[in-house]
């Protein structure tokens, strides 16, 4: 970890705790700053509130006192990326020109090793564990960090030279950053997403930008030659630019003729790639841009590509049962991924979705729904995706109360070669606390089956 010393006695505010917040306050205090955490929390059930106080952390926990930036004289504001930044105290602070930061910044600090940021709207914890397995099986010595789970602030602490850190980056973090430059910026994709928060797509947009917004000559911005949106934004970046593409020769990698190529080079067959969905050709062709920048073995790609099945919960296979495939995309929470996971397959498909209400309908969905034989539904929206199904003209449709009795229930009406996807299109928090247990309760459903 780097010496820093622009913190050193420092009114700092930690502005929500969690996991993330905690780890921006121990690495604050560590590096000299006057730490003061205003969490929500009420304090009695508040654990990380507790344990910093124990360091000498003034906590103040339950509410947001609107006096707290004059009172305290608060210089800087590490902000948990979830906050709004219609928040009082954020508002004030900008008001101020108080910098308000995420912890991804502090991380930047601190870091002797390289950055490998990776953002977009899909397909982020799918490509930067794609980019750490490559790194590591080549024998080089990733840390992996960021929205994926592991807090950047905290990992970047026992990184050093010798290591890379690949950090996944959300929208939200990335607003919070001042200098942050990743040594190589990858943008995947841009979709309308968490217009709740950034108000309109130009500020998401541009929220997203900021991954590119200090490279330099000496840094790589990776981006998607065939989305015109990432396109457009990567033209402001002063970083090299290297392009990845599904289906044009670009200067990093692409498929040409069933190969796959990073320049002129060529890498491997993409048929013996396992990862299933044209999406995640996308993935593995810009983890394959970002690897090679750093002079990963061809060898080492192919090892990964050849083997590396999915990310849990992300159209991952879970198994075969009497010739039936079943897979596990718990993580479609919205139209997008569900089309995706059922674009990458063509056999008959039993679809299992349904979820959360937020107010949208599913029409868009039809234009992948081709070769799906039966829908089982759940949850809040059971009801709409029945719509679409049937004006389809798809007879088998089937409302069950839980992802469980869908599971059985699609394996009723299924035949050998069938695939039964779970695919929600939907959040969980209807029915399940996350994604996750929604995803574990499927593979159980089907274990149960065998
Ligand atoms: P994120 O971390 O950005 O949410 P994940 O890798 O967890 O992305 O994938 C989430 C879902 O998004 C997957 O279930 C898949 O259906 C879809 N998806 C993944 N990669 C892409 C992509 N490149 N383009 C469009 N959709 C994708």
């Amino acid at each position: 970890m780097k010496n820093i010393d622009n913190f050193q006695g420092k009114k700092v505010l930690v502005l929500g705790l969690a996991k993330s917040g905690l780890a921006a306050a121990q690495l604050l205090h560590k590096v000299g700053a006057d730490v003061i955490v205003n969490d929500m929390k009420p304090y009695e059930e508040n654990e990380a509130a507790k344990q910093l106080e124990a360091i000498g952390i003034n906590v103040i926990c339950g509410h947001h006192p609107e006096d707290l930036l004059e009172q305290e004289k608060i210089e800087w504001v590490v902000k948990n990326p979830g906050i709004p930044y219609s928040n009082i105290i954020v508002k004030q602070a900008q008001a101020k020109k108080i910098p308000v930061i995420t912890e991804v910044e502090l991380a930047y600090y601190v870091s002797e090793a390289e950055i490998i940021g990776i953002t977009g709207s899909n397909g982020k914890t799918t490509t930067t564990t794609l980019i750490y397995k490559m790194l590591k099986e080549d024998g080089q010595n990733p840390l992996i960090a960021g929205n994926i789970g592991n807090v950047a602030c905290e990992v970047v602490q026992q990184a050093t030279k010798d290591n890379v850190v690949v950090m996944e980056l959300s929208s939200f973090q990335l607003l919070g950053t001042i200098h942050f430059r990743p040594h190589i910026a990858l943008l995947l994709n841009i979709f309308d997403a968490h217009l709740d928060y950034h108000g309109t797509k130009k500020e998401y947009m541009l929220a997203k930008q900021r991954i590119y917004l200090n490279q330099t000559a000496e840094e790589y911005s990776v981006f998607n030659a065939n989305d015109k949106n990432v396109k457009e934004l990567v033209q402001d970046s002063k970083g090299k630019p290297i392009a990845f593409s599904t289906n044009q020769k670009v200067n990093g990698a692409y498929i040409h003729e069933g190969q796959i190529y990073f320049g002129n080079e060529v890498i491997m067959e993409a048929s013996e790639i396992v990862l299933p969905g044209e999406h995640n050709l996308e993935n593995i062709l810009a983890a394959i841009s970002v690897v090679k920048l750093r002079g990963v073995k061809n060898e080492s790609i192919k090892a990964v590509l050849t083997s590396f099945q999915g990310v849990k919960h992300r159209l991952q296979y879970v198994a075969t049962v009497k010739g039936r495939r079943f897979y596990n995309d718990s993580k479609a929470t919205n139209i997008l991924a569900t089309s995706k996971a059922l674009s990458a397959f063509s056999s008959p498909t039993i679809l299992l979705a349904g979820g959360l209400d937020r107010g949208n309908e599913f029409d868009e969905l039809k234009d992948a729904m081709g070769h799906v034989k039966a829908v089982i539904t759940f949850g809040q929206t059971a009801p709409k995706i029945e719509r679409i199904a049937s004006e389809l003209g798809i007879e088998k449709i089937k409302r069950v109360d839980n992802v469980e009795q869908a599971v059985y229930a699609a394996y009723d009406l299924s035949n050998e070669q069938d695939v039964i996807l779970l695919s929600p299109a939907c959040a969980s928090w209807d029915q399940y606390k996350t994604f996750e247990e929604r995803g574990d309760i499927f593979i159980n459903a089907v274990h149960k089956l065998k």
